[in-house]
């Protein structure tokens, strides 16, 4: 018997509705199983250029366009020392997409899921996950049930364990099953192949505001990266009047923490010790009450296997300090998508046919993060800084945080020196 699906991807997200509507596209049956119900809060606001690449290809550009505010670069301030750099989307190597978008993310995931559905995609939300199925290595369907709507959020571990044994639980089955669900990585935490990376044990603390000033012109949209002695904060405008505004701190800030101090009261204490957070922040009011969200960075030893891949931040996550998670998404699931179309073409979905994704998505999350590393253990932060900038470090640094970090078929000089200087430190796996 043919399955009635060609992939079942788990998660509705940017990673799996660009994957579901890109399967689509190509004529593939795709199941998406989203455990809530959209619109729904998320964070990660500030988008990437070169998502639009796929963006333009899946026809989202105009709605996106109407929606949200446009980026066009991102400016870094530096507390201690009041520089400030502006880097502009248009000075890349290669500046066809000279801005991005700064989004809410209720309304945006919303938007990529509903295409998805437009394009062919079935999609089932309120649909939970609770197991990928295997014969012997091979990922063979998925465990999983409808959710009450409204159902309140059991720990994860109860919730398989209750759900695993509901007799609500159904199998689907399809010859490719996509793990996309985020930060859960359903699948990597069953199998224990996560690992902290260094230099990156850090806590968000987040919340919106109206009322925060910002750039005039086309520089209005820009994302405002400032850094402080505790770490750096980011302010990112949205269409209308509110600002996401968010810290990113060092566990030693974090153990700073009163007893008793809620964490509004360790913000506001947080936003105290940085000028720049400070005066952006004299005149806003806070509309979204703060939260926290600590460790938050893991990378994940495989992502690929016999029938089965992660994309997205099921297959890892590093800080996001260059706005960088969703790009990885939504370009790790075009690259997917064609993987997955291809393996399906030859009739074979072993390991070895999504060998080319896994390593292309791997020079593109290894290229950020022996930066971001570099970021953190200061070095990178000069060269940020540089008074005497070379217009090719411009153009460089500029090409990098617009996410041009996906060159499989060559790969250009700048990141091949950016690799050099800026080597990942990579956590052995046991
Ligand atoms: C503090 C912080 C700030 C960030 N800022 C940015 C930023 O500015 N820009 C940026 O690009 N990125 C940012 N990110 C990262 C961004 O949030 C993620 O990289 C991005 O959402 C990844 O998309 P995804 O589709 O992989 O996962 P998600 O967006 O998390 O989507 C996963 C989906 O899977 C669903 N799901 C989970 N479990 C199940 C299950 N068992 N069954 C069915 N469905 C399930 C979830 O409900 C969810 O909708 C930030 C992250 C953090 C921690």
């Amino acid at each position: 018997m043919t399955d009635r699906w060609d992939a079942i991807i788990l998660g509705g997200g940017p990673g799996g509705s660009t994957l579901a509507a890109s399967l689509a596209r190509l004529g593939r049956r795709a199941l998406v199983l989203e455990r809530e119900t959209f619109p729904r809060f998320h964070i990660g606001e500030s988008l990437l250029p070169r998502s639009r690449e796929v963006f333009e290809r899946l026809g989202l550009d105009e709605a996106l366009d109407a929606r949200f505010l446009r980026k066009y670069g991102a400016r870094f301030l530096c507390s201690t020392t009041g520089r400030a750099r502006t880097y502009s989307f248009a000075d890349a190597f290669e500046p066809r997409f000279e801005f991005a978008y700064q989004v809410q993310r209720d309304a945006f995931d919303h938007l990529l899921l509903r295409h998805a559905a437009a394009l062919g995609a079935e999609v089932r939300e309120a649909w939970e996950a609770v197991e990928v199925m295997f014969e012997g290595p091979r990922a063979v369907g998925v465990r999983a049930r409808p959710r009450a709507r409204g159902a309140p959020d059991a720990a994860p571990e109860q919730a398989a364990a209750a759900s695993a044994a509901s007799s609500d639980v159904v199998e689907l089955r399809a010859p490719v099953i996509v793990d996309a669900t985020g930060r859960d990585t359903l699948l990597a935490s069953r199998m224990r192949r996560k690992a902290q990376l260094s230099e990156l044990d850090k806590t968000a603390l987040f919340a919106h505001y109206e009322g925060v000033p910002r750039e005039g012109g086309i520089d209005q949209g820009n994302i405002q990266v400032v850094l402080f002695e505790h770490g750096w904060f980011w302010f990112i405008p949205f269409r209308g009047e509110l600002t996401s505004v968010g810290a990113v701190v060092s566990s030693r800030w974090i153990r700073t923490r009163r007893r008793g101090e809620g964490l509004d009261e360790l913000f506001d204490r947080t936003v105290a010790e940085s000028g720049w957070a400070r005066d952006f922040l004299a005149s806003a009011r806070r509309v979204r009450p703060v939260s926290a969200l600590a460790d938050f960075s893991y990378r994940i030893d495989q992502l690929t296997g016999d029938g089965w891949l992660f994309v997205g931040d099921a297959g890892g996550f590093l800080d996001p300090l260059f706005s960088t998670g969703a790009h990885l998404a939504i370009k790790g699931a075009d690259l997917a998508a064609t993987a997955i179309h291809r393996a399906l073409d030859a009739g074979d979905t072993s390991r070895a046919a999504f060998a080319g994704y896994e390593a292309e998505l791997r020079y593109a999350v290894d290229l950020f993060l022996g930066v971001v590393q570099g970021f953190y253990r200061g070095q990178f932060r000069e060269t940020l800084f540089e008074p005497n900038q070379r217009p090719t470090m411009r153009k460089l640094i500029t090409s990098m945080l617009a996410g041009d970090v996906f060159h499989a078929e060559r790969r250009p000089q700048w990141a091949t020196f950016l690799r050099q200087h800026y080597p990942p430190d990579l956590p052995v796996f046991a």
